[in-house]
């Protein structure tokens, strides 16, 4: 067994579009999960972390760079080499409706992985649904129900069943929770935690929400316009963002302690992230960085830090922090 069960490596991902304009998606992204671990992909809508995930799965194929499933190097094999590895990584989209075929019962679409990997049929298959749908907290007779017939939340239960059915080693779960009501939210994703605990899969949890990885990672990788600028240990990320937009993301969430809550500076971001197609020399960020200077305006500063690391040239080796929120 490999030390990570997800390693991507300088992953870069360019989109082609219509003209010669290139959109620069994914920028040099490298992380890693180990078995069992959660790992949150942190970051505003258009920094490239949906992009990150279908790299992974292989829904889209990168630019440059590699991707690791259980120590094997998945980037360049065919679909036919892929086949095994899609019952080891699965997905779980944000939208669980287009994301179930209207056509195909419950049951059909959560026993689906089983007849397409040939690993049961008949009555062995409808047993292994049922143990699925009770473990989802879903009742059995939904088993001959159509997609249309169930509500969002029940729906991404539906999704998690058939994702989890194979008992896979990686899932790759894109904003799960972001379609749904927000009083099911905490539902579902006290679901998932419990699962996760229960089955032990590793999961790269992609959210625009860092509240919402809060109680779930184990890591914490936050993405800025195609690049990681600060990844570590949850509690670290939380009690000690060091790079100025982490902790911009950081002030722009509530605090539950009302007094810590009072001490904090609020960092506003002034505007939008540049667009991916023209991307600021030097650091992504120092566009809008409140405490940028020349050398962040040409130098891209490198992912520094051992467990903790940062992207930023004014953080020094130690980690001293540009003091945007502590103490002030
Ligand atoms: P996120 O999931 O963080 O919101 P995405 O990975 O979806 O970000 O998108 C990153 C950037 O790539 C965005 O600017 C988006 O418009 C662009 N993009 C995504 N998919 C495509 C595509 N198929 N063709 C062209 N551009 C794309
Ligand atoms: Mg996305």
């Amino acid at each position: 067994m490999s030390e990570f069960v997800l390693e991507v490596t300088d992953l870069v991902k360019h989109y082609h579009t219509g003209g010669r304009q290139v959109v620069r998606a994914v920028d040099g992204v490298s992380l890693a999960i180990r078995p069992g671990e959660v790992l949150g992909l942190v970051g505003e809508s258009g920094s490239g972390k949906s992009t990150v995930g279908k790299c992974v799965l292989r829904l889209t194929d990168p630019t440059a760079g590699t991707v690791r499933v259980d120590g094997r190097d998945i980037t360049a094999l065919s679909r036919r080499a892929m086949r095994p590895v899609r019952r080891d990584v699965h997905m779980v989209f944000q939208d669980p409706f287009s994301s179930l075929n209207p056509r195909m019962t419950i049951g059909q679409i959560v026993g689906e992985p089983l007849r397409h990997h040939r690993l049961a049929s008949g009555r062995d298959a409808k047993e292994q649904v049922a143990t699925m749908l009770d473990r989802v907290g879903l009742r059995p007779e939904l088993a001959q129900r159509y997609p249309h017939e169930l509500s969002g939340g029940q729906r991404q239960r539906v999704g998690l069943a058939r994702s989890l059915i194979l008992r896979p080693k990686l899932i790759v779960a894109d904003e799960p929770v972001s379609a749904l009501d927000v009083s099911v939210q905490a539902s579902v994703l006290n679901l998932i935690a419990d699962l996760q605990q229960d089955m032990g899969f590793s999961c790269l949890f992609i959210t625009h929400d860092l509240s919402v990885v809060e109680f779930l990672a184990d890591r914490i990788a936050v993405m800025y316009l195609g690049r990681i600028v600060e990844t570590g240990p949850r509690e670290r990320i939380f009690a000690d963002p060091r790079h100025p937009y982490t902790q911009a993301l950081l002030s722009a969430a509530p605090l539950p302690d009302p007094v810590r809550q009072r001490e904090r500076r609020r960092v506003v971001l002034s505007g939008d992230p540049p667009s991916p197609t023209h991307p600021p020399a030097g650091c992504h960020f120092q566009t809008r960085c409140p405490v940028a200077v020349d050398r962040c305006r040409s130098e891209p500063p490198a992912l520094l830090g051992t467990d903790h690391l940062t992207a930023c040239h004014l953080v020094t080796a130690e980690g001293d922090a540009p003091l945007l929120t502590k103490g002030t």
